[in-house]
């Protein structure tokens, strides 16, 4: 793939357009927006197409030469993807376990895009959930910012902009994404291999976010529409987790997802109070992530669907 078939995503890609056209990058890139909507893999297609060796009028990737190749296999050395298990690699620990970007992670960057690259290529760095960068890590990015290597683009990705700290985003040039029509979240699974009645389900739950809709996916999490009314579901659905911490929350992530989803359904087929029990399901969104049980959570949010069943 290259920059111009990133489904939805116009708006950034029209941003990126002339500074990938000139070649005249600023040295960081702030990509904000809803999770799992394509702002890594934009990233990806920018740094493929800076490195193209057979670039296109518009500056795109040709997605053919050796260079786009190892970048869509991930091997190109010139261009990191760094996320939690990137990380949990370099530290020798469980994915789950990194919860914040760690000054050593930064470090081990900077020293990798300080590498001067003999044969001119750019280097691109991106950092995803920059929201979680540690103070010291980003005082270590800003200092590098200060006198930023040439031909080298950071990358910086939030689903969270407000949680970023302002010295960085003040740092970045911004590009806001979007979340994407139904349609496009629809042919994004078709890509994926997901087909037929699961794809429209899953596009459907996915407000607009494939990376939620595969998410969702691979967690299997029941359809409330199986268990809702039932008595003893809620309790059913938290003893259901996983009991280690670490594994359970993403699941009770998923339950809430989809409890909010059917909530908002019966929000517009008329059900009173609809709102109410969206800010609840919020309120308990927020409190799993921070240290409340997930078993707790999970039942409240599938008691707060009963109060609409
Ligand atoms: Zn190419």
């Amino acid at each position: 793939m290259s920059l111009s078939t990133v489904r939805g995503q116009g708006r950034a890609i029209r941003l990126l357009g002339p500074m990938l056209r000139s070649k005249k990058m600023p040295p960081a890139l702030l990509f904000y927006g809803p999770e799992g909507v394509g702002k890594a893999l934009t990233g990806r297609e920018l740094g493929k197409a800076l490195n193209c060796l057979a670039p296109s009028a518009s500056a795109d990737a040709c997605d053919a030469c050796a260079s786009c190749t190892a970048a869509s296999k991930g091997i190109d050395p010139d261009l990191k993807r760094v996320d939690a298990a990137y990380q949990a690699g370099l530290r020798e620990e469980e994915v789950e376990r990194q919860r914040s970007v760690r000054v050593d992670t930064v470090r081990h960057l900077i020293k990798d895009v300080e590498m001067t690259s003999l044969t001119g290529r750019w280097k691109i760095a991106i950092l995803e959930d920059a929201e979680r960068l540690e103070i010291e890590a980003a005082n270590a990015l800003l200092k590098s910012l200060e006198e930023p290597p040439s031909r080298t683009v950071w990358v910086l990705v939030t689903s969270r902009r407000e949680r970023v700290l302002p010295t960085i985003v003040s740092r970045c040039h911004r590009v806001p994404f979007g979340a994407l029509p139904e349609s496009d979240v629809l042919a994004v699974l078709q890509g994926a291999g997901v087909t037929g009645a699961e794809a429209a389900r899953l596009a459907r739950l996915s407000e607009g976010s494939p990376g939620r809709a595969l998410q969702l996916r691979k967690l299997e999490v029941s359809d409330p529409d199986e268990w809702a009314g039932e008595p003893m579901a809620p309790f059913r659905l938290a003893d259901g987790l996983p009991k280690e911490l670490h594994l359970a929350r993403p699941v009770a992530e998923a339950h809430l997802r989809r409890i909010a989803w059917r909530i908002r359904d019966r929000g517009r087929r008329g059900a009173p109070g609809t709102e109410g029990g969206l800010r609840e399901l919020a309120r308990l969104g927020s409190y799993l992530r921070s240290n409340v049980d997930p078993k707790l959570i999970v039942q409240l949010a599938a008691l707060e669907l009963e109060r609409f069943s």
